[in-house]
């Protein structure tokens, strides 16, 4: 006997990155009786409609609302609300509403507002992407293994919630659920921070010059190549997270500019035990991130390199033992 899917009709609402890997990802599970996706650019949903990602296309946000059993909204925060003010009077009762917003308070003041009595909003952020952008970016594995965060409001079904948690579990996805202010205060440290820090130093960077930024690409390998691949995430997606997460951002970005000073510090003052200290930390954190299984233990987060000689390193280059 086969289990019936856990949603009817599913509705997407912008098919990026996120919103075409979940159309992937819940084709692949069998999570959906039916798939209906919306963009807002005829381009996308006719690139959606190519792709055979969703049983149907259609023109507007009200129109995949309508009938819908989960609707889930993926695009960048700052136009949740505008969305959430369209789809509003088409939503049915009982149905659930969600979003995958890498911010959690503003989309719930923004599009909170919006959704009638009898709908359940639950909002929620899978904590999992790439640098690439666009319905072709998506793949079905793309939450495996991968936290999803659910920030339900208080006084939220219990049932909505447990069913959408389902939902995300379906797709491979671990969830935690906590309070929208937590969550952004968490990924202000963990994502925005790193994302705002990668802009910065590729930006200067590249406002060195000419000469300096030819040897820039060509020594990127010390370190400087993985700013750059998170340096090349979605521009709008960006300002968005930054406008909407502003206050957490400020204070994780308060704390970095303190323990920044410190190192400077101790750099000029040749301090080599104050930084070998603060390295050896670091270095544990990064092992414990492997431990718990959020990445690669290969070397270079695991980064082919098919022009390498397979024979061992000559010495002095190889280890002694
Ligand atoms: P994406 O690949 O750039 O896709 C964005 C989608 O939103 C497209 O369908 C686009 O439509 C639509 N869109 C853009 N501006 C819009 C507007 N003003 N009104 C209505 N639709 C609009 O972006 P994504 O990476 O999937 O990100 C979507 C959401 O997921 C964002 O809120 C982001 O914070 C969150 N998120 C992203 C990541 C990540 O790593 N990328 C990870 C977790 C969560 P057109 O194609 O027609 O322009």
């Amino acid at each position: 006997m086969t289990t019936p899917p856990l949603v009817n009709r599913l509705a997407l609402i912008g098919v990026g990155l996120i919103g075409s890997s979940i159309a992937r990802g819940a084709r692949a599970q069998g999570v959906a009786r039916s798939i209906v996706a919306t963009a807002r650019s005829p381009a996308t949903r006719r690139r959606v409609a190519e792709l055979g990602i969703a049983d149907q296309v259609v023109e507007t946000n009200a129109a995949a609302a309508e009938g819908a059993d989960l609707v889930i909204v993926s695009i960048p925060v700052g136009a949740c609300g505008a969305v959430a003010a369209e789809i509003g009077a088409h939503l049915k009762p009982g149905a659930i509403v969600s979003d995958v917003g890498s911010v959690k308070s503003a989309v719930l003041r923004d599009m909170a507002p919006h959704i009638p009595k009898g709908v359940h909003f639950v909002p929620a952020h899978p904590v999992a992407g790439t640098e690439h952008s666009g319905p072709d970016a998506g793949f079905a594995e793309l939450f495996v293994n991968r936290w999803c965060i659910l920030t339900p409001p208080p006084g939220a079904d219990p049932a909505a919630v447990q069913r959408l948690a389902a939902f995300w579990r379906a797709l491979g996805a671990n969830v935690e659920a906590m309070s929208a202010e937590h969550h952004d205060l968490v990924l202000g440290i963990t994502s925005h921070l790193p994302h705002l820090i990668a802009y910065t130093i590729v930006g200067t960077a590249e406002e060195l010059g000419q000469v300096t930024r030819s040897e820039v690409l060509q020594f990127s390998a010390g370190g400087f190549r993985d700013f750059t691949r998170i340096a090349a995430s979605d521009p709008t997606m960006w300002r968005d997270v930054f406008l909407a997460n502003k206050d957490a951002v400020l204070e994780m970005l308060g704390r970095f500019n303190e323990d920044l000073s410190l190192l400077t510090r101790a750099i000029r003052n040749g301090d080599g035990k104050a930084l070998f200290d603060h390295f050896t930390r670091t270095r544990a954190i990064r092992r414990g991130i492997v431990e718990i299984g959020q990445d690669s233990p290969a070397p270079d987060f695991g980064r082919a390199h098919p022009d390498l000689p397979h024979e061992p390193l000559p010495r002095p280059y190889a280890a002694e033992n």
